[in-house]
C-alpha cells in the first residue's frame, strides 16, 4: 500500500517516528494508503529547513521568484490529469470537477500570485518640503498555511502562493483527509526550481501537527482555511504571541430569490450552488429563501431539476455529485436530515444513502421548516438545502441575516436598485448577484462574523503575509 511521505527540505522523508493514518477512497469506503501522522520531531525538521532557506529566498530577485512561481503553475497543468484522479480519488469529487476546477485552478493561483508580486507596490507619501514616508514590506519569515479537505489543491495553493510570493518561506499542512495532491505537489516544486527549504508539507491530525505548527514560535503567522470550531482554537492558540492570524471559517450562505428574477437562470444556478461537489464547498448556499409569489413555481422547477442529478462513481464522466469525504462526514450530514424532519421539515427530494461501501448521498431539498431552528443555523457541508418563502425584502434580509455566519450571499432580481439595495444590507464578505461562484483573484475574499478574520485574495493576502515598516525622512 502506497505511504505517502513529507516534503521537507526538498526531499521526501518519512516521519521521524514512524506513525501512519489510514486515507481512505471515499468512492469505495476503503483505505487505500498511509499518510504520516506527524510529530514535533518533523516539525522541527521543517522549521530548520525553512529557517535556512529564508535569507535567499526573501532576498531573491522578485523578477527569479516570480518566474519560479510561473512555472510551478506550468508544471501542475502539464500534470493536470494526474493530478485530477488523484484528488478525485482522495475526496470522492467527480473528476470532472476535479479536472475543470480543482486542478487548474491550483495553477491558476501560483500563476497570479506569481504574477501579481512583479505588480505589487507598497505606498509612498510625499509632504512637499517637510518629510517622505514610504511603507517597507518585509516578508515576515517562516510562516504556517492550514487547508481543509473539500478543495486540497485548490484552497492548500490559494495560501502556499501569496506566502511565497513575498519572500516568506512555508510550512504547510493539507488535510490528513486529503492529503494526495499535496504530497505530490512536492516534486513539482523541485522542478519549479524553487531552492529547497522554501516550501514545506507536513502531514498528519489537526490535533498534533497542525495544533503544533499554531503553537511554534517560529511560524509568525498562520493561515487557516477550515471549521469555525477549529478556527476559534486556531485564533486563541496564534494570539498568544501576538502572531498574524487570518481564519477562513464555515458558512450557512443565503440565496435570495426575488419575483422579478430571471426564473430560468435561477434555477439552474441554484442547482448549481446547492450540489456542486456534493454542497462541500464553503460558498455553497444551504438556505433558499424565495420570494412567496413564486415560491411554488420555484420549488417545483427546482426539485426537478435536481432530481436529475447523477450520484456516483467519481470516475464516470456523467457524474454530478461523487462521495462525501468520509463515514463521519456522511454520517453527520444524514444525522442533519433526520434532524430537519424532528424539526417539521418536509424532504422533498433525496434524504438517502446510497447502497454499498461508497459515501453517496442524494441531493436533498427540505422545506417547511423555520428559519431559527438547527437545520437552518448550523453549517451541515453537504448536499442538503432548506427552501423558506419570504413576503418582504426586509423580510428577506433579515432571515438572510439571521445566522452566526457572514461569508456569502447570493441575489437573484432583475432589479438593479434592489440588487444594490440589498447586497448593502446584507452581513457577508461576498454577495454574487445573479450568478454564483464567479471569482476575480484580485478581489478580497473572506468572510463576516463566525465565518472568519481576515480577508485572501489579491493584494491583501500580500500584505497579510508581510510586515508594513514606516519610513520617515525629513526633508
Ligand atoms: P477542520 O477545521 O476540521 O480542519 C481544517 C484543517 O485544520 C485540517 O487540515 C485539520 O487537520 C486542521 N486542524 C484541525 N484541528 C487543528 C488545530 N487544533 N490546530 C491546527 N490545525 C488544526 O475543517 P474541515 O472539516 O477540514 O473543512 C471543512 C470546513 O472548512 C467547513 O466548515 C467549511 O465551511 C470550511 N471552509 C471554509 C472556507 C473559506 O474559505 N471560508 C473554504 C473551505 C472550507
Amino acid at each position: 500500500m502506497e505511504k505517502i511521505q513529507n516534503f521537507i527540505g526538498g526531499k521526501y522523508l518519512d516521519p521521524v517516528k514512524g506513525e501512519y493514518l489510514d486515507n481512505y477512497d471515499p468512492g469505495k469506503g476503503e483505505v487505500y494508503s498511509k499518510i504520516p501522522n506527524c510529530t514535533q520531531e518533523d516539525l522541527d525538521l521543517a522549521v530548520r529547513a525553512s529557517e535556512a532557506a529564508f535569507e535567499s529566498w526573501s532576498k531573491m530577485s522578485i523578477d527569479k521568484r516570480s518566474r519560479i512561481l510561473l512555472k510551478l503553475a506550468d508544471l501542475i497543468e502539464e500534470n493536470l490529469e494526474e493530478l485530477a484522479v488523484a484528488e478525485s480519488r482522495d475526496n470522492g469529487k467527480p473528476l470532472s470537477l476535479a479536472k475543470s476546477v480543482d486542478i487548474p485552478r491550483a495553477a491558476t493561483n501560483f500563476r497570479f500570485y506569481g504574477s501579481s508580486i512583479v505588480n505589487f507596490s507598497s505606498e509612498s507619501h510625499v509632504s512637499e518640503g517637510f518629510m517622505v514616508n514610504y511603507t517597507r514590506r518585509a516578508p515576515l519569515g517562516v510562516v504556517g498555511c492550514i487547508s481543509p479537505w473539500n478543495l486540497p489543491l485548490y484552497l492548500f495553493s490559494w495560501k502556499i502562493a501569496p506566502a511565497l510570493a513575498m519572500g516568506n518561506c512555508v510550512i504547510a499542512k493539507p488535510s490528513e483527509m486529503t492529503p494526495m495532491t499535496a504530497a505530490m505537489l512536492g516534486k513539482l516544486v523541485n522542478e519549479s526550481g524553487m531552492p529547497a527549504g522554501v516550501l514545506n508539507i507536513v502531514h498528519g491530525e489537526g490535533s498534533g501537527i497542525g495544533q503544533a505548527i499554531v503553537e511554534s514560535t517560529a511560524t509568525k503567522a498562520i493561515s487557516f482555511t477550515g471549521g469555525t470550531v477549529t478556527g476559534k482554537k486556531v485564533g486563541a492558540t496564534a494570539s498568544q504571541q501576538f502572531k498574524k492570524v487570518s481564519l477562513e471559517l464555515g458558512g450557512k450562505n443565503p440565496n435570495l430569490v426575488f419575483a422579478d428574477c430571471d426564473l430560468d437562470e435561477a434555477v439552474k444556478m441554484s442547482v448549481k450552488s446547492s450540489f456542486t461537489n456534493q454542497g462541500e464547498i464553503c460558498l455553497c448556499g444551504s438556505r433558499i429563501l424565495i420570494e412567496s409569489s413564486i415560491y411554488e413555481e420555484f420549488k417545483e422547477r427546482f426539485v426537478s431539476e435536481a432530481a436529475k442529478l447523477k450520484v456516483g462513481d467519481p470516475f464516470d464522466e456523467q457524474s454530478d455529485l461523487g462521495a462525501l469525504v468520509s463515514q463521519a462526514h456522511i454520517e453527520k450530514v444524514q444525522s442533519y436530515i433526520a434532524l430537519a424532519q424532528e424539526e417539521g421539515g418536509k424532504v422533498l427530494l433525496g434524504g438517502n444513502r446510497l447502497p454499498g461501501n461508497g459515501y453517496f448521498l442524494e441531493p436533498t431539498v427540505i422545506d417547511g421548516l423555520d428559519e431559527k431552528c438547527r437545520t437552518n443555523q448550523e453549517e451541515i457541508f453537504g448536499p442538503v438545502v432548506t427552501l423558506s418563502p419570504f413576503e418582504t425584502e426586509d423580510e428577506a434580509i433579515n432571515v438572510a441575516n439571521a445566522t452566526r455566519y457572514g461569508l456569502s450571499c447570493t441575489i437573484w432580481t432583475s432589479n438593479l436598485k434592489r440588487a444594490h439595495r440589498v447586497s448593502h444590507q446584507i452581513h457577508s464578505g461576498i454577495v454574487w448577484v445573479n450568478c454564483w461562484l464567479l471569482r476575480d483573484l484580485r478581489t478580497p475574499f473572506g468572510g463576516m462574523k463566525d465565518s472568519g478574520i481576515g480577508r485572501e485574495g489579491g493584494s491583501e493576502a500580500l500584505q497579510f503575509f508581510s510586515e508594513p515598516q514606516n519610513i520617515c525622512i525629513k526633508l
